[in-house]
């Protein structure tokens, strides 16, 4: 995704633990500190972070049909992939109204990525999950009034090693982009189509842009002197433009950790790019340019982005959410 849609994902996902009531703490490290420290959104797309955690291969899980001795492990029927996506997710509302393009042998078929061992999306969201909780641990004064319970050893920790409101807000942005690029589903799809320079994944990404607005863009955001307040209301306000409700709560994780968490959803986005664009045909073996208005035709399917952009965009605000609750409540 690009900086702009980013950008609004994580404020938003900031206004939705507000409006929910939950890791309240969090919320008062990360909202005085949005407009300062959301360059963490971007910071994994940026050329200069490829070295460290912003490596491409950690943006994505490409998924394909699987060929080896285990497919029972690599096979997921439809039921369960949706046990695993609870109830709250519309990416499982997606997959339920549209999946009959794919018809049920799609589900009976193995598929698994490739990546470098460790280096995918759920491994890196893991990493920064587990990186935010020490951060919290050694958090300075100021994060230790926010963090519930007390670290008997802080006082020994020299000060200027203590993480500060604005590190700890900028590495929970961080964790933020890993979570929305799972929600992409061109991320998780194994296809040439997918790849990022060959047509649908730029514009799809391109049009989530120019909904969300210039509000959010970069030279903008960094130029912004709104109170915190203002920046959730114009959050808030993207919510229309996709047609989305949230509901007023953050759900628990389903499978125990953000890894297992996040596979999950990185394998409903596969679903997702296999239903926009159909393996029969758009094979695995096409080197061909796919253009967004050869898989969005608005003649033939005029709902399905529409119903597209309101799954990622409402999953991605709702899994940074469930992922950031899931950091704080480590925290009792
Ligand atoms: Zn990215």
């Amino acid at each position: 995704m690009k900086q702009r849609t980013h950008t609004w994902l994580a404020i938003r996902a900031i206004g939705l633990l507000e409006d929910a009531g939950v890791a309240i703490g969090l919320v008062k490290i990360l909202k005085p500190n949005i407009t300062s420290t959301a360059i963490g959104a971007w910071i994994p797309d940026l050329q200069d972070s490829k070295l460290g955690s912003g490596d491409i291969d950690n943006h994505v899980l490409k998924m394909k049909p699987y060929k080896g001795y285990q497919k029972k492990r690599f096979t997921l029927k439809k039921a369960d992939l949706f046990k695993k996506l609870g109830k709250h997710r519309k990416m499982r509302d997606f997959i339920d109204d549209w999946d009959s393009v794919l018809g049920s042998s799609w589900w009976n078929d193995p598929y698994k990525a490739d990546p470098t061992p460790g280096e995918h999306i759920p491994g890196r969201a893991m990493a920064l999950t587990t990186t935010l909780i020490d951060q919290l641990i050694l958090g300075d004064p100021d994060i230790a009034s926010k963090v519930p319970g007390s670290v008997s050893f802080a006082h020994q920790v020299n000060s200027n090693a203590r993480s500060r409101s604005e590190q700890v807000a900028t590495y929970f942005f961080m964790l933020s982009h890993f979570v929305a690029d799972a929600c992409q589903p061109c991320h998780c799809d194994a296809r040439r189509l997918s790849g990022y320079s060959n047509g649908v994944h730029k514009e799809l990404e391109a049009h989530w842009n120019k909904i969300v607005g210039t509000y959010f863009e970069k030279s903008k955001l960094t130029a912004n002197t709104d109170t915190p307040y203002k920046v959730l209301k114009a959050a808030r306000a993207v919510d229309s433009k996709f047609d989305i409700t949230f509901d007023s709560s953050v759900p628990d994780l389903v499978s125990g950790d953000t890894w297992l968490e996040m596979m999950f959803v990185c394998r409903a986005a596969f679903a997702m790019a296999s239903i926009i664009a159909n393996p029969t045909d758009f094979p695995y073996s096409s080197t061909k340019l796919t253009k967004f208005k050869d898989v969005f035709d608005p003649a033939v399917v005029p709902e399905l982005l529409d119903d597209l952009d309101k799954a990622v965009m409402h999953d991605a605000v709702l899994n940074i959410a469930i992922i950031w609750k899931e950091v704080w409540s480590t925290f009792k």
